[in-house]
Protein backbone atom coordinates (compact mmCIF):
# COMPACT_ATOMS: atom_id res chain seq x y z
CA UNK A 1 0.00 0.00 0.00
CA UNK A 2 1.22 3.81 -0.68
CA UNK A 3 2.11 5.92 2.12
CA UNK A 4 1.21 9.16 2.59
CA UNK A 5 3.28 11.71 3.16
CA UNK A 6 2.77 15.74 2.88
CA UNK A 7 4.24 19.27 3.30
CA UNK A 8 1.71 21.21 5.09
CA UNK A 9 2.30 25.76 5.47
CA UNK A 10 0.65 28.21 4.44
CA UNK A 11 1.15 29.33 1.72
CA UNK A 12 2.14 25.96 0.22
CA UNK A 13 2.18 26.22 -3.44
CA UNK A 14 5.68 27.56 -4.07
CA UNK A 15 7.06 24.41 -1.78
CA UNK A 16 9.56 22.27 -3.83
CA UNK A 17 9.74 19.19 -1.40
CA UNK A 18 7.46 17.01 -3.61
CA UNK A 19 9.32 16.64 -6.64
CA UNK A 20 12.61 16.48 -4.33
CA UNK A 21 10.70 13.82 -2.11
CA UNK A 22 9.31 11.96 -5.89
CA UNK A 23 13.02 11.90 -6.70
CA UNK A 24 13.71 10.14 -3.61
CA UNK A 25 11.05 7.56 -3.64
CA UNK A 26 11.69 7.04 -7.17
CA UNK A 27 15.67 6.66 -6.51
CA UNK A 28 15.16 4.34 -3.75
CA UNK A 29 12.19 2.46 -5.10
CA UNK A 30 9.85 3.59 -2.03
CA UNK A 31 6.15 3.20 -2.59
CA UNK A 32 5.43 6.64 -1.11
CA UNK A 33 2.57 9.77 -2.39
CA UNK A 34 3.80 13.59 -0.89
CA UNK A 35 1.56 16.16 -1.26
CA UNK A 36 0.93 19.67 -0.67
CA UNK A 37 -1.09 20.69 2.31
CA UNK A 38 -3.15 24.29 2.67
CA UNK A 39 -3.50 24.56 6.52
CA UNK A 40 -5.86 27.91 7.87
CA UNK A 41 -3.47 29.79 9.65
CA UNK A 42 -5.95 29.04 12.50
CA UNK A 43 -6.27 25.31 11.83
CA UNK A 44 -2.96 23.58 11.87
CA UNK A 45 -3.34 20.97 14.90
CA UNK A 46 -6.63 19.49 13.07
CA UNK A 47 -5.20 19.71 9.37
CA UNK A 48 -2.18 17.51 11.10
CA UNK A 49 -4.48 15.27 12.72
CA UNK A 50 -7.06 14.92 10.20
CA UNK A 51 -4.05 13.32 7.74
CA UNK A 52 -3.07 11.30 10.32
CA UNK A 53 -6.77 10.01 11.19
CA UNK A 54 -6.97 9.44 6.99
CA UNK A 55 -3.51 7.60 7.33
CA UNK A 56 -0.88 9.83 6.72
CA UNK A 57 2.56 8.65 7.87
CA UNK A 58 4.53 11.65 8.45
CA UNK A 59 4.91 15.61 7.48
CA UNK A 60 7.16 18.01 6.79
CA UNK A 61 5.97 21.82 8.63
CA UNK A 62 6.96 25.10 6.78
CA UNK A 63 6.21 29.01 7.50
CA UNK A 64 4.34 29.73 9.90
CA UNK A 65 3.38 26.09 11.94
CA UNK A 66 7.10 25.24 13.39
CA UNK A 67 6.25 26.25 16.79
CA UNK A 68 2.80 24.89 16.59
CA UNK A 69 4.76 21.38 15.06
CA UNK A 70 6.60 21.54 18.64
CA UNK A 71 3.71 22.23 21.02
CA UNK A 72 1.68 19.07 18.95
CA UNK A 73 4.84 16.75 19.14
CA UNK A 74 3.94 14.08 22.21
CA UNK A 75 8.07 13.50 21.99
CA UNK A 76 11.11 15.37 20.44
CA UNK A 77 14.16 14.80 18.90
CA UNK A 78 17.30 16.54 21.02
CA UNK A 79 17.55 19.15 17.97
CA UNK A 80 14.04 19.62 18.24
CA UNK A 81 14.00 20.31 21.65
CA UNK A 82 17.07 22.95 21.37
CA UNK A 83 15.68 24.39 18.84
CA UNK A 84 12.13 24.98 20.16
CA UNK A 85 10.63 23.96 16.45
CA UNK A 86 9.83 21.40 14.44
CA UNK A 87 9.95 21.03 10.86
CA UNK A 88 9.21 16.64 10.50
CA UNK A 89 6.30 14.68 12.46
CA UNK A 90 6.26 11.00 11.94
CA UNK A 91 3.17 9.43 13.16
CA UNK A 92 4.43 6.50 15.67
CA UNK A 93 1.01 5.04 17.07
CA UNK A 94 -0.39 6.92 19.61
CA UNK A 95 2.74 9.16 19.15
CA UNK A 96 3.47 12.20 17.11
CA UNK A 97 7.32 12.18 17.06
CA UNK A 98 8.73 16.13 16.48
CA UNK A 99 12.19 16.39 14.79
CA UNK A 100 14.23 19.16 12.88
CA UNK A 101 16.20 18.52 10.18
CA UNK A 102 16.92 22.01 9.08
CA UNK A 103 20.74 22.22 11.24
CA UNK A 104 21.71 18.85 9.44
CA UNK A 105 20.20 20.17 6.56
CA UNK A 106 22.54 23.16 6.81
CA UNK A 107 25.44 20.88 8.04
CA UNK A 108 25.52 18.34 5.75
CA UNK A 109 25.33 20.89 2.44
CA UNK A 110 28.21 22.96 4.22
CA UNK A 111 30.36 19.41 4.59
CA UNK A 112 29.15 16.91 2.14
CA UNK A 113 28.51 19.75 -0.94
CA UNK A 114 30.46 22.58 -0.43
CA UNK A 115 33.80 20.61 1.03
CA UNK A 116 33.32 23.12 4.16
CA UNK A 117 33.95 21.20 7.49
CA UNK A 118 32.57 23.30 10.10
CA UNK A 119 34.63 21.25 12.95
CA UNK A 120 37.23 24.38 14.92
CA UNK A 121 35.41 27.21 13.28
CA UNK A 122 34.32 31.01 14.22
CA UNK A 123 30.52 30.64 12.90
CA UNK A 124 27.75 34.05 13.11
CA UNK A 125 24.46 33.30 12.43
CA UNK A 126 22.42 36.62 11.77
CA UNK A 127 18.60 36.15 12.45
CA UNK A 128 16.67 34.54 15.26
CA UNK A 129 13.54 33.31 13.97
CA UNK A 130 12.99 29.56 13.12
CA UNK A 131 15.27 29.20 10.60
CA UNK A 132 17.98 30.48 12.66
CA UNK A 133 17.06 28.33 15.99
CA UNK A 134 17.52 25.48 13.91
CA UNK A 135 20.87 25.31 13.47
CA UNK A 136 22.54 26.66 16.42
CA UNK A 137 22.28 23.35 18.19
CA UNK A 138 23.10 21.33 15.27
CA UNK A 139 26.65 23.70 14.32
CA UNK A 140 27.51 23.14 17.92
CA UNK A 141 27.48 19.78 17.91
CA UNK A 142 29.26 19.53 14.30
CA UNK A 143 32.24 21.17 16.40
CA UNK A 144 31.82 24.78 15.85
CA UNK A 145 34.89 26.78 17.90
CA UNK A 146 32.12 29.47 18.54
CA UNK A 147 29.08 30.95 17.79
CA UNK A 148 27.33 33.95 17.76
CA UNK A 149 23.98 34.59 17.36
CA UNK A 150 23.24 38.16 15.82
CA UNK A 151 19.37 39.17 15.56
CA UNK A 152 18.42 42.70 14.12
CA UNK A 153 16.12 42.82 17.44
CA UNK A 154 18.57 41.78 20.06
CA UNK A 155 15.87 40.34 22.72
CA UNK A 156 14.93 37.96 20.28
CA UNK A 157 18.53 36.38 19.90
CA UNK A 158 19.08 36.85 24.06
CA UNK A 159 15.90 35.39 24.96
CA UNK A 160 16.36 31.82 22.78
CA UNK A 161 19.96 31.27 23.68
CA UNK A 162 18.82 31.45 27.76
CA UNK A 163 16.19 29.07 26.57
CA UNK A 164 18.40 26.35 25.59
CA UNK A 165 19.01 24.28 28.38
CA UNK A 166 22.02 25.16 31.07
CA UNK A 167 24.07 22.32 30.52
CA UNK A 168 24.01 22.45 26.76
CA UNK A 169 25.60 25.99 27.02
CA UNK A 170 28.20 25.56 29.43
CA UNK A 171 29.29 22.86 26.70
CA UNK A 172 29.77 25.34 23.84
CA UNK A 173 30.47 29.10 23.42
CA UNK A 174 27.44 30.37 22.77
CA UNK A 175 26.34 34.07 22.94
CA UNK A 176 24.16 36.10 21.19
CA UNK A 177 24.07 39.99 20.26
CA UNK A 178 22.44 42.85 18.23
CA UNK A 179 23.81 43.46 14.60
CA UNK A 180 24.86 46.42 15.68
CA UNK A 181 27.58 45.43 18.67
CA UNK A 182 29.39 42.75 15.73
CA UNK A 183 32.08 45.55 14.27
CA UNK A 184 35.56 44.27 15.14
CA UNK A 185 34.66 40.59 14.94
CA UNK A 186 36.11 38.15 12.45
CA UNK A 187 34.49 35.06 11.42
CA UNK A 188 35.09 32.03 9.53
CA UNK A 189 31.40 31.59 8.18
CA UNK A 190 28.45 33.35 8.40
CA UNK A 191 25.39 32.30 7.81
CA UNK A 192 22.48 34.19 7.37
CA UNK A 193 19.34 33.11 8.35
CA UNK A 194 17.29 35.98 8.19
CA UNK A 195 14.44 36.80 5.20
CA UNK A 196 16.08 39.63 4.22
CA UNK A 197 17.06 38.03 0.60
CA UNK A 198 13.21 37.85 -0.25
CA UNK A 199 12.77 41.26 0.22
CA UNK A 200 16.06 41.93 -1.97
CA UNK A 201 17.63 43.33 1.46
CA UNK A 202 20.45 42.21 3.26
CA UNK A 203 21.40 43.01 6.96
CA UNK A 204 22.99 45.60 8.22
CA UNK A 205 26.46 44.46 8.93
CA UNK A 206 29.63 46.12 9.28
CA UNK A 207 32.70 45.66 6.85
CA UNK A 208 35.63 43.35 7.38
CA UNK A 209 33.47 40.54 9.03
CA UNK A 210 35.27 37.74 7.43
CA UNK A 211 38.26 35.69 8.01
CA UNK A 212 40.17 34.95 5.33
CA UNK A 213 38.98 31.83 3.54
CA UNK A 214 35.68 32.53 4.80
CA UNK A 215 32.10 31.23 3.61
CA UNK A 216 28.97 33.30 3.69
CA UNK A 217 25.87 31.25 2.89
CA UNK A 218 22.24 32.68 2.63
CA UNK A 219 19.42 30.33 3.37
CA UNK A 220 17.49 31.54 1.18
CA UNK A 221 17.49 30.49 -2.45
CA UNK A 222 15.51 31.04 -5.84
CA UNK A 223 15.67 34.33 -6.22
CA UNK A 224 19.16 34.88 -7.57
CA UNK A 225 22.58 36.43 -5.51
CA UNK A 226 21.04 38.04 -2.48
CA UNK A 227 22.09 41.60 -1.45
CA UNK A 228 23.78 39.48 1.81
CA UNK A 229 25.98 37.48 -1.07
CA UNK A 230 26.73 40.62 -3.41
CA UNK A 231 28.04 42.12 -0.36
CA UNK A 232 29.91 39.09 1.06
CA UNK A 233 31.91 38.49 -2.26
CA UNK A 234 32.69 42.33 -2.26
CA UNK A 235 34.14 41.36 1.20
CA UNK A 236 36.54 38.84 -0.06
CA UNK A 237 34.30 35.45 1.15
CA UNK A 238 33.28 32.72 -1.12
CA UNK A 239 29.38 32.58 -1.08
CA UNK A 240 26.84 30.15 -1.28
CA UNK A 241 22.74 29.80 -1.21
CA UNK A 242 20.61 27.81 0.58
CA UNK A 243 19.07 25.52 -2.43
CA UNK A 244 21.28 22.61 -0.58
CA UNK A 245 20.28 23.22 2.32
CA UNK A 246 16.81 22.61 1.11
CA UNK A 247 17.60 19.26 -0.19
CA UNK A 248 19.86 18.19 2.50
CA UNK A 249 16.72 18.92 5.25
CA UNK A 250 14.38 16.85 2.83
CA UNK A 251 16.75 13.75 2.95
CA UNK A 252 17.09 13.86 6.54
CA UNK A 253 13.28 13.88 6.97
CA UNK A 254 13.19 11.31 4.40
CA UNK A 255 15.92 9.10 6.27
CA UNK A 256 13.43 9.65 9.29
CA UNK A 257 10.72 8.36 7.80
CA UNK A 258 12.11 5.01 5.29
CA UNK A 259 15.27 4.40 7.30
CA UNK A 260 17.24 5.04 4.18
CA UNK A 261 19.30 7.99 2.41
CA UNK A 262 18.88 9.07 -0.77
CA UNK A 263 21.48 10.59 -3.25
CA UNK A 264 21.01 14.13 -2.62
CA UNK A 265 23.74 15.27 -5.17
CA UNK A 266 21.33 14.39 -8.43
CA UNK A 267 18.53 16.45 -7.13
CA UNK A 268 20.47 19.40 -6.20
CA UNK A 269 21.97 19.34 -9.60
CA UNK A 270 18.67 18.45 -11.01
CA UNK A 271 17.02 21.45 -8.98
CA UNK A 272 19.93 23.98 -10.22
CA UNK A 273 19.79 23.33 -13.90
CA UNK A 274 15.69 24.04 -13.19
P1 LIG B 1 11.18 34.21 10.52
O1 LIG B 1 10.89 33.34 11.70
O2 LIG B 1 10.11 35.05 9.94
O3 LIG B 1 12.43 35.15 10.96
C1 LIG B 1 12.87 36.17 10.14
C2 LIG B 1 14.22 36.70 10.65
O4 LIG B 1 14.75 37.57 9.67
C3 LIG B 1 14.15 37.50 11.95
O5 LIG B 1 15.31 37.24 12.71
C4 LIG B 1 14.15 38.95 11.44
O6 LIG B 1 14.67 39.88 12.36
C5 LIG B 1 15.09 38.84 10.27
N1 LIG B 1 14.96 39.87 9.24
C6 LIG B 1 14.00 40.00 8.29
N2 LIG B 1 14.28 41.04 7.48
C7 LIG B 1 15.45 41.59 7.92
C8 LIG B 1 16.26 42.68 7.49
N3 LIG B 1 15.92 43.44 6.43
N4 LIG B 1 17.41 42.94 8.17
C9 LIG B 1 17.76 42.18 9.24
N5 LIG B 1 17.03 41.13 9.70
C10 LIG B 1 15.89 40.83 9.04
O7 LIG B 1 11.73 33.34 9.30
P2 LIG B 1 12.54 31.96 9.37
O8 LIG B 1 11.60 30.81 9.43
O9 LIG B 1 13.55 32.07 10.43
O10 LIG B 1 13.20 31.91 7.91
C11 LIG B 1 14.23 32.79 7.53
C12 LIG B 1 14.62 32.51 6.09
O11 LIG B 1 15.26 31.23 5.98
C13 LIG B 1 13.42 32.46 5.15
O12 LIG B 1 13.73 33.25 4.02
C14 LIG B 1 13.30 30.99 4.76
O13 LIG B 1 12.82 30.83 3.45
C15 LIG B 1 14.74 30.52 4.87
N6 LIG B 1 14.85 29.08 5.16
C16 LIG B 1 15.54 28.31 4.26
C17 LIG B 1 15.67 26.95 4.50
C18 LIG B 1 16.43 26.11 3.52
O14 LIG B 1 16.27 24.89 3.56
N7 LIG B 1 17.25 26.70 2.67
C19 LIG B 1 15.12 26.37 5.64
C20 LIG B 1 14.43 27.19 6.54
C21 LIG B 1 14.29 28.55 6.28
P3 LIG B 1 13.74 40.59 13.49
O15 LIG B 1 13.61 39.57 14.60
O16 LIG B 1 14.49 41.79 13.90
O17 LIG B 1 12.42 40.89 12.83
Amino acid sequence: MTDRYAVIGNPIAHSKSPEIHAQFAAQTRQDISYERILAPLDGFREAVLRFREEGGKGLNVTLPFKTQAFELATKHADRAHAARAVNTLRFDYDEIAGDNTDGAGLVNDLERNLKFPVARKRVLVVGAGGAAQGVVYPLLKAGAESLVLANRTKDKALAFVRTLFSGMRSLYQLTACGLDELAGQRFDLVVNATSSGLQAEAPQLPDALFNEGALAYDMVYGVGETPFLSYARSQGAAVSDGLGMLVEQAAESFFLWRGLRPNTASVLEQLRRA
